[in-house]
This record gives structure tokens, sequence and C-alpha cells, in this order.
């Protein structure tokens, strides 16, 4: 009998609430993780990945300009938007995959909003030489043709999801009833630090690189530890990445940016932490969602399709509540300023998601002094958002251009 040493929660999160079905993949899972995630080959193995095809160490860059433009404290950041596919998913989609291959399955399969996490997927399951089927909601696929077509260059089979609300929350649906069928040769490619367990603690272990390397470059850059760290919350997996690593160091400030939408009338933003943020269990597991005072799953929105989901990574529900990670949020518009921002201070283009957090950090750098040090994490990189930012930021340029396009002739 194997007796297991970890809980399964986090204080009173996480958890898994899955049908019957599912629990014996889920514990053979939860048994590769741990036995894999200490194995020396596995990890040599990941290592060389992450250099050598995601492009890992990510800079830790000081941002001089935007240091002067805020005023106070020492800004740096995080360049995670440099790896490979342009954000940090690629680095739990790597470790996953590995142990996929390693677990003996022949098939990914993994649910996709905006397709970022599905494009790494598929980049991931190419490189691997497995087959991949990623569920996308079908409205989710009509706004966001690039990476559909992206993913389906790279082998990946985009299947549409045609129920509900036709978003991401029914291509979770759809992708766990797949996987309930075919669970001999699937591994289901979970994209953040959420789901029933092993998936939230796996997806924070893999992401975990990305602090553990800004603890590395600060020793060099600074001599210290950052006094706060600011990263966006979709599910959480950039900034539980970021975050764990300094947990136990006390002086360092961890604060979490969610996506404020439109305002705070329900259904108009993806902020968990407010007052339609209620404790529930949905999609596997126990954390805090957006819903009305039915359990009904509230609709979400932002301009960044990676922050806007109504469920939150049971971990950082737990860290709010111990009062380790601070949250705040910034709505669609200071996220719009906080691209161009580091866009003209830095010429740095920010992805929408990572937009919030510059927006947040430009502003509480003030509150610090000049020989205190902040990281920003720049998750991922913003030419992914053309559509949308070209749009709100140079809307007559724009559609003149699309306009121009259906109008060119067919030659190359
Ligand atoms: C998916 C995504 C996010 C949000 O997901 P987390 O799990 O909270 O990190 C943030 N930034 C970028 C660039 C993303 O693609």
């Amino acid at each position: 009998m194997n007796r297991r040493k970890h809980s399964r929660y986090f204080g009173p999160y996480g958890g898994r609430f899955v049908p019957e079905m599912l629990i014996p993949a889920l514990s053979k899972l939860e048994e590769a993780f741990f036995h894999f995630r200490d194995d020396p080959g596995f990890k040599n193995e990941l290592d060389r990945l992450l250099r050598t095809y995601a492009g890992r160490p990510t800079p830790l860059y000081f941002a001089e300009n935007l240091t002067h433009e805020s005023g106070w404290c020492r800004i740096y950041l995080k360049m995670e938007g440099l790896t490979h596919t342009g954000a940090h998913k690629i680095n739990n989609v790597l470790g996953q995959a590995l142990l996929a291959k390693k677990m003996g399955k022949t098939r990914l399969i993994a649910e996709t909003g905006a397709g970022q996490h599905g494009l790494a997927t598929a980049a991931a399951a190419a490189r691997f030489g497995l087959e991949c089927k990623v569920f996308m909601g079908e409205v989710d696929m009509d706004r966001q043709y690039p990476n559909v077509f992206f993913m389906r260059r790279m082998g990946a089979e985009v299947i549409p999801v045609r129920e509900g609300t036709r978003t991401l929350k029914d291509a979770v649906n759809a992708a766990l009833k797949y996987w309930i069928e075919h669970l001999e040769e699937t591994h289901y490619l979970l994209g953040s630090a959420l789901g029933p367990f092993p998936y939230p603690l796996m997806v924070r272990h893999f992401q975990s690189v990305i602090g553990r390397e800004v603890k590395r470059q600060m020793r060099k850059l600074e001599r210290r530890p950052p006094d706060v760290l600011v990263a966006c919350v979709g599910g959480g997996s950039n900034s539980l990445g970021l975050f764990h690593p300094f947990l136990r160091q006390k002086s360092v400030r961890c604060v979490g940016v969610e996506a404020g939408g439109r305002g705070m009338k329900p259904g108009e933003h993806a902020v968990r932490f407010s007052p339609d943020g209620r404790p529930g269990i949905l999609q596997g597991y126990k954390s805090t969602f957006l819903q009305d005072e039915y359990g009904q799953v509230l609709p979400t929105h932002s301009i960044s399709a990676g922050l806007d989901y109504a469920g939150i990574s049971p971990e950082l529900a737990h860290l709010r509540e111990r009062g380790r990670v601070e949250f705040v949020s910034v709505d669609d518009r200071q996220a719009l300023e906080g691209l161009s921002l580091l866009c003209r201070t830095e010429g740095i283009l920010p992805a929408l998601e990572s937009a919030h957090a510059v927006a947040y950090g430009a502003r509480l750098a003030r509150t610090f002094s000049r020989d205190q040090a902040m990281v920003i994490n720049i998750s991922g990189r913003g030419d992914k958002d053309l559509f949308i930012t070209a749009r709100a930021l140079d809307g007559e340029n724009w559609l003149e251009f699309l306009s121009r396009e259906l109008s060119r002739d067919q030659s190359y």
C-alpha cells in the first residue's frame, strides 16, 4: 500500500471533485508526477528542453526608463514573453508533455480559450510526436483565428465546442468528457494551476522555474531579494510560478492583479476576489468562483482572454486568506495604458494580460523608496493581441487595413 505524504488541499481549497471514473487516472498521474519530479534523468531532460527549445533562462531586465518615469523603486521585468510560443505557458506544457511521454501516453488533449495554451500544447505534441486534440468554444474559435490556424499547422486537431456559452468553461467540460472516454492512451494537459489534484500543484511546480530564476538573477543584480513581486492572475500559473519560491521570505510582498474588465457590475469583470466571488466546487476543485447567489457561474469579461475566467487557483485562494498574497484589479482601459506605457518607455510590447501587471506595478512603485526593487512578470508578448489592441488604439487605420486586405488580389 502506497501511503500519501502530501495533502490534496491548500487549506480548505483544492481537492478533487470528479466523476468516479476519473479517480484512478488522477491517482496514476499523481503517482507519476511525484516519482518523476525528483528523478535526475527527468529533471535533466526537462532542463535541457527548457534551455534549448523554450529559450530559458529568460532575462531579468532592469527597466531603467520605466523606473525613471514611475519615479521611485527600481523596476525589473521578468521576460517570459521571450520564450518559444510567446508566453510562460510553455514551461508547464513541456513538463507535462514529458511526463505524459514517460507514462506511455500517445495523445495529448487540452482546452483553450484564447488559444495560447492550445498553441503551446500543439507545439509540444509536435515536438514529442504525440497526437493532439484541442477543445475550443466555437465563439473563441471565431475570435482567435490566428491561433487556430497556427495550431492546425502544428498538426493539432482543433475541436469546436458548441455547448453552453461556447467558451472556455464549455471547452473544459468537453475535454473532461473526452478524457473519461479515452483514459488509457490520453493525457489531459491542463494549462493553469487549477482543476482537480494533482494539477494545481503540478502546474505550479513546473512554473516555479520563473521564481527560481528571478531569485538567482536578483542575487546577481541587486545582491538581495526583491521587495515586491507583481503578476497578473488568470488561473494563477504565472503568478504562482513567480511567487512560490519567495513565499517563505516574509519581506517579499506578492501582489496579484486581476482583470477589472469594464467595471464592477456582475458579468463585466473577472475579479474573483470581489463581492461576486464565492466559495464553490466547479470543474473538479474547490476554490473561489464568480457566481450568483444561486451558485450559477457568472459570465466574465476582460479585454485579455487569458484573464477572462470565473475560477482561480485553489492555492491562491488559500494564500489570500492567509494574507500572504495581496490582490488588486486593473480595468481594460488601464491595461491598455499599461501596454502603451511599456511600449513607449522601453520598446517592449507586453501581452494584454501582462499589461495589467505593468499598469499596477508602475503605480505601486511610487509607494516604495529608491533603494527598493520590484519585479513585474511580463507573462507574454503582445503580438497575439493585434486584432484587439489595433482596434482599440488605432481603430480607423486597422479597419482600413482589413478592408484593403479583403480587396487585394490573391497572389502572394
Ligand atoms: C494564459 C495567460 C495568462 C493567464 O494565466 P495564468 O495561469 O494566470 O498565468 C497570463 N498571461 C499570458 C500571456 C497568458 O497567455
